[in-house]
């Protein structure tokens, strides 16, 4: 593995915890199903801990805490702070300074989980090295103001043992008759699962996926990605527009993070909830597509000019599109039906501008790239 993981370098807590839990897993599965039988409800503590302890990290210690991506009620705060903890992945004041140092320094020496240090690198490697035991201070001033992160901080490691060994041990041995089941599934396994689910997203999710709004780093998009980590897999869109608190934009998009968070919202558990202006995303999906083309075949300099004026004509469509909609939402109590109708009737022409710019810019763009597929082949 090379002197990088020398044993100087090691932290040596770190290394047995990683390496003991999937081991722990397996003995204590494997004695659990001996000594006291198998329990489908073990299995259900197992998975309920793994879904708890994995949204806390997304929804809270990622898209709450370290992005600010939207508001929460101080309980939405503590419980994520208390499940955040029982994941075992320290507390949320040295993980979000982590976090906030990879996006500044993505893909540097200074990204706490640089992909270019190597797959192994990124998922876990880090994680065993002393030299990433400190927090980043200059990441982690407003967590140092607030009493809610600064008690976790203080006191992660009962916070941790409490709720994320003690009380599954607990449930699984005073509610479903095992205590060892509680500890096998509940704790050791479901950390395992946690572990690895998160360390893909820095791991897998900056190393397989396609690139659709930046190739200026190395996170992908990829819906596989985001089966395994609650919506995170649409990393790509997450590096270019960080403070948005979806991953997955689309309403398809498999993102249990989103969901959960737009759910809370109606409740008023979570607010001021922040969205990427539409024209900003379509700006950048088709700087990526020129970008494609330009890549793929050498464009003439009059193509070139009419893809950039189609860009601006669409974009400048869209922009008109959503100022009459906002106009409209801002005043329509104000308005008389005539007022209201002339107002519809200027939003109708502006969608069906933008729809006639965006079909001429999808035909350039398709055609331009068959008509040079077959160039391509009968050359
Ligand atoms: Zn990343
Ligand atoms: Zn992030």
């Amino acid at each position: 593995m090379g002197s990088k993981y020398s044993f100087k370098n090691i932290d040596i807590v770190n290394f047995l915890f990683l390496f003991l839990t999937p081991v722990a897993a397996v003995v204590t599965t494997y004695y659990w199903v001996k000594v006291d039988g198998f329990h489908y409800g073990q299995i259900l503590l197992g998975l309920g801990f793994y879904l708890l302890t994995g949204i806390s990290i997304t929804a809270g210690y990622h898209r709450l805490f370290a992005h600010k991506a939207y508001d929460a009620h101080p309980l939405i705060k503590l419980l994520f702070l208390i499940f955040g903890a029982a994941s075992f992945e320290n507390s949320a004041l040295k993980w979000c300074s982590d976090h906030r140092l990879h996006h500044y320094k993505v893909d540097t020496n200074e990204d706490p989980y640089n992909i270019n240090e190597g797959f192994f690198y990124a998922h876990m490697g880090w994680v065993l090295l002393k030299k990433n035991g400190t927090v980043n201070e200059r990441f982690a001033k407003d967590f140092r103001q607030d009493k809610l992160t600064l008690w976790q901080h203080k006191y992660y490691l009962p916070i941790a043992v409490l709720f994320g060994m003690v009380l599954p041990t607990f449930i699984g041995g005073y509610f479903l008759g095992s205590y060892l089941g509680g500890l096998a599934l509940g704790v050791f396994a479901r950390i395992v699962m946690t572990h690895h689910c998160t360390f893909f997203i820095n791991s897998l999710c900056h190393f397989m996926g396609s690139t659709p709004y930046t190739d200026t780093n190395t996170a992908k998009d990829s819906w596989i990605m985001a089966l395994l980590t609650f919506g995170e897999g649409y990393h790509n869109f997450h590096h270019y527009f960080q403070t948005d608190y979806r991953n997955g934009i689309r309403w398809f998009h498999f993102d249990p993070t989103k969901w959960m968070i737009k759910s809370l919202s109606f409740t008023g558990l979570a607010f001021k909830l922040k969205l990427t202006p539409q024209e900003k995303i379509l700006a950048a999906r088709m700087q990526m597509k020129v970008k494609e083309l330009k890549n793929k075949f050498e464009l003439p300099e009059m193509v070139l000019v009419e893809v950039e004026k189609l860009r601006a004509q669409v974009l400048e469509a869209m922009n008109k599109m959503h100022s009459l909609k906002e106009d409209y939402k801002f005043n329509k109590d104000k308005m008389c039906s005539m007022a209201m109708k002339e107002v519809n009737e200027k939003i109708d022409s502006a969608k069906e501008e933008f729809e006639h710019c965006m079909e001429q810019w999808e035909y350039l763009v398709k055609n331009y790239s068959l008509l040079q597929a077959e160039v391509g082949i009968r050359n």
